[in-house]
């Protein structure tokens, strides 16, 4: 089949996720037909860097021949199993005791999944029904932060904080709230990061007290948020936040379905932060996205008070701990280790990163440059000296996102901030050129937006 093919049947027949059907119908598709390392094609020849990694996914990047092998062997010993039912499986015991092996130590039990939506919605019930065991029925809010993200489902879209997504399809799941999210870019420059850290912080306990330490489950949040825009909180915030949540008996929730496995140069973002979770959400990186699993990590305090008190836990998926998903994640969590990839990521490639992302603070279109680990962000600005942003109509991120894909690099908008956040094993070299090809695509940006907008 061609190019226009495809476009013609995925116009008739494919409904994409996050999506307008219409505007995507009317300018087509492209179709990404093979990868390799860093690097997509698409069917017209284009060979273009994925500083995305897929969807934040594909951290050992493409084409791990050793992870098909995982894959293609464990089909043919045992394409499926459950876990239901006094049943389980060699890769889903060995996957659950890795995992408990590099999580902090504190945790030691792990709840699989098929995503990381499902692995927030098993945080949801986990939590009401901790407390309901703890003989705390009333501690139901769950406090989340505006502008986060936790998956699609209907209860990872009420715990995220998007609010377009909760304006469709109908009520949220009653008892979750959102606080202010520490994006100081974006909400905060008035006062110096420091003290917007400690505000932000201070939010999450004046919503403790608006709704009572009694009748409040956990707190829910990204180390760094990623789909709200590769926003890292200010150096004030975690450990602010953290004195808050010893103060009251609240359980910590660290989405790390983006953060794990690496992102930000350790194992998991409450490494990096000092974090001491209670539950933690696991997806994407958990299997470098070639197949499909998520999982809850569960510390000591929750999965003890399940296991001696709880009786059934009337909660699973028929792909809970899929055995093909999990022999290829349990292969990928073994290159990380032995590759060192993690490690790089902290000692190389981030601060090279790091370097290289803050010339682009010098664009003229650019208001911030952000980055830790292999994650980053650029906030486009109409006016440098001021800060002031493009008129929302421009769409300004989304002008320099296609001007990108056609110079051959994937760099996701997210309103008008650039974001990255590329395979873990991209070296200097390919790290060179994406930073040369998000500056062409900047240029290119301001160029076309100078004739609607002068500056
Ligand atoms: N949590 C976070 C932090 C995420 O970034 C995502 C996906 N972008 C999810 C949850 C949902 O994961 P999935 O798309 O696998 O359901």
């Amino acid at each position: 089949m061609q190019t226009q093919d495809y476009q013609m049947l995925d116009r008739q027949h494919h409904l994409h996720p996050f999506t307008d059907f219409k505007s995507l119908s009317e300018e087509g598709t492209r179709i990404i037909t093979h990868a390799d390392g860093v690097y997509i094609h698409d069917s017209q020849g284009n060979r273009i860097l994925d500083g995305m990694a897929g969807l934040w996914c594909v951290n050992l990047g493409y084409g791990r021949q050793e992870l098909i092998d995982a894959a293609t062997a464990q089909m043919q010993e045992l394409p499926y199993y459950n876990n239901f039912f006094k049943t389980t499986h060699p890769p889903a015991v060995k996957l659950a005791a890795k995992l408990s092996e590099l999580a902090p130590e504190h945790i030691n039990h792990v709840f699989f999944t098929g995503s990381g939506s499902e692995a927030n919605d098993t945080v949801l019930r986990m939590v009401r029904r901790y407390w309901a065991i703890k003989g705390k029925p009333d501690k139901q809010w769950i406090i989340s932060r505006e502008n986060g993200y936790h998956g699609s489902t209907v209860a990872g879209m009420s715990l995220g904080g998007m609010t377009p997504m909760h304006d469709q399809g109908g009520p949220c799941v009653p008892g979750i709230t959102h606080i202010s999210q520490p994006y100081w870019f974006g909400e905060g420059r008035d006062i110096s990061q420091e003290a917007f850290g400690k505000q932000c912080a201070q939010a999450l306990e004046e919503q403790i007290l608006a709704l009572g330490e009694d009748k409040v489950a956990a707190f829910i949040a990204e180390p760094v948020q990623g789909a709200g825009g590769a926003i890292i909180p200010p150096d004030s915030y975690w450990p602010a936040v953290k004195d808050v949540l010893a103060k009251y008996d609240i359980l910590l929730i660290a989405d790390e379905v983006i953060c794990g496995f690496g992102r930000l140069g350790e194992w998991f973002g409450s490494n990096h932060y000092g974090l001491k979770p209670d539950l933690m959400p696991i997806a994407k990186g958990l299997s470098s996205g070639y197949l499909p699993i998520g999982a809850v990590l569960v510390g000591d305090r929750v999965a003890d008070t399940l296991i001696e008190d709880g009786g059934e836990f009337f909660h699973g998926f028929t792909y809970s701990g899929h055995p093909v998903c999990a022999a290829v994640a349990l292969k990928n969590l073994e290159l990380l280790e032995n590759e060192r990839v993690v490690e790089n990521v902290r000692d190389e490639l981030g601060p090279y990163l790091a370097k290289r992302w803050q010339e682009l603070a010098e664009h003229p279109l650019v208001g911030e440059a952000r980055s830790l680990g292999l994650i980053g962000a650029l906030e486009l600005v109409a006016n440098k000296a001021t800060g002031e942003r493009f008129d929302k109509s421009l769409a300004a991120g989304n002008v320099c996102r296609d001007l990108c894909f056609d110079n051959g690099l994937v760099m996701r908008s997210v309103g008008d901030t650039m974001v990255i956040s590329p395979p873990l094993i991209i070296t200097r070299n390919e790290i060179d050129e994406l930073i040369s090809k998000a500056r062409l695509a900047l240029d290119k940006t301001a160029e076309k937006l100078a004739i609607t907008h002068p500056m």
